[in-house]
């Protein structure tokens, strides 16, 4: 068996523009994103270098050779500027930049040589092109998920088939005599390497296409400022937690929450300082949950804590550590001045067998936040048990306690 090199190559020319074509056109969509457009220039370098590589049999050979490796070295430096942007959202180091054109200059100082020894040194600075990408693949790229990990293999896979060329033109140079010529091994080598370029472009967009998705869906479903679960969020999750307790006989704790006071802290220390004292909440409270628990900005400077799992005691001790933290910041305003904030809590304990639904018991702590207000403000106020809704269900609202969960 025998592979005919143009013929290989006329495929990896045509595989590539398909590539480069679909990147174009990815551009145009909610993929513009820098590091595919840095891709997309690497792959049009590519495109351009294995299509001058056979053109040699038409055009002088130092005019193919030189173009054709200086360009597929640009090609590779540029996926690895753009696996930097990916990974690490950092241009590429001077120093890759300084590798490249160190490499070109080998290139052109060697014009001259057989072309055994070319095709050693050529495949060595190809794999040595990759390596800043694949290095950086391989430490931040490997716990990213699938797609980045397939380009993270391909591009080994390529870099790998490269040092296997560079060894099998030094061991058998007579092979290499002449790039064209029909042989199994270089055939081989050529459309492995192309081929993992390939695969590695196509899982890139893939990485690129998943991150825009987690974006978004973080967007539909987080609050920019605190980083908490929307409104809409909370609520599907209050109404899933109910149903769940439901079933496994637990009660669900919710609290609502409200800054006191907080257009005065907006109008005395700007809104910038309340948009910090927003956040630092947020984290305060966020430093004393459970991994089940959730807590949602249902708007403005409330906020919703749904608690699975947790009984009156638990909540109320909780809800007050809340409270006593949020009193406790110390937060400062841009022009240095120190001030403080507290919150304000109603608390509602549903009982497995309550029946009560998730609006309900919005509407039963916003309740006893309303008397939290009244009451002075800076206070958790819960629920009075039990609470009777409907006929035939009595519900006590003080949930008997979860066994093995300490609150
Ligand atoms: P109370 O103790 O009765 O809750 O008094 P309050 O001033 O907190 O009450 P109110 O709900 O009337 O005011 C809420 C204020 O919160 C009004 C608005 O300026 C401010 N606010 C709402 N959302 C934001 C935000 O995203 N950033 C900032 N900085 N302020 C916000
Ligand atoms: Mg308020
Ligand atoms: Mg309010």
């Amino acid at each position: 068996m025998t592979l005919d090199i143009p013929t290989v190559m006329l495929a990896l020319v045509l595989g590539f523009l398909l590539l480069a074509l679909q990147m174009w056109a990815a551009r145009r969509s909610v993929l513009r994103q820098t590091e595919l457009q840095i891709w997309s220039h690497g792959c049009w370098s590519l495109l351009g270098g294995f299509a001058l590589l056979p053109a040699r049999l038409f055009i002088p050979e130092w005019i193919s050779v030189l173009g054709a490796n200086c360009l597929l070295l640009l090609g590779l430096t540029l996926l690895d500027a753009a696996l930097y942007r990916h990974l690490i959202d950092r241009e590429l180091p001077r120093w890759v930049g300084g590798q490249c054109a160190v490499s070109c200059a080998v290139v052109v100082l060697t014009l001259g040589e057989p072309t055994a020894l070319r095709a050693t040194l050529y495949s060595l600075l190809f794999a040595a092109a990759l390596a800043p990408g694949l290095r950086l693949l391989i430490r931040h790229g490997w716990q990213q998920g699938g797609s980045i990990r397939t380009v993270a293999l391909t591009l080994g896979t390529g870099a790998l088939m490269s040092l296997a060329r560079s060894v099998d033109a030094a061991m058998r140079p007579e092979a290499y005599g002449e790039l064209m010529r029909g042989d199994l091994f270089q055939g081989l080598f050529y459309l492995l390497c192309f081929l993992s370029l390939l695969a590695a472009g196509f899982g890139f967009v893939l990485a690129c296409f998943e991150r825009v998705a987690r974006r978004m869906e973080e967007l539909a479903t987080t609050d920019g400022l605190t980083g908490c679960a929307n409104r809409s969020t909370t609520d599907a999750l209050l109404a899933h937690s109910l149903e769940r307790g439901r079933r496994e006989g637990a009660p669900v704790a919710f609290a609502l929450m409200d800054l006191d006071h907080f257009k005065q802290i907006n109008d005395r220390y700007g809104h910038a300082a309340g948009d910090q004292a927003l956040r630092a909440f947020a984290a305060a409270v966020k430093l004393r949950l459970r991994g089940s628990d959730v807590l949602g900005r249902m708007g403005g400077e409330e906020f919703g804590l749904v608690l699975p799992m947790t009984d009156c005691p638990g909540a109320q001790r909780l809800v007050e550590q809340v409270r006593e933290a949020v009193a406790a910041l110390r937060l400062q305003s841009d022009d240095g001045q120190v001030f403080t904030i507290t919150v304000s809590a109603g608390v509602v304990v549903a009982a497995s067998d309550s029946g009560l639904s998730a609006s309900r018991v919005y509407m039963l702590a916003d309740r006893e936040l309303y008397r939290a207000k009244e009451l002075g403000r800076n206070r958790v106020e819960i629920a009075a048990t039990p609470i009777v809704i409907g006929t035939p269900m009595m519900a006590a609202v003080a949930g008997a306690g979860v066994p093995g969960e300490e609150r």
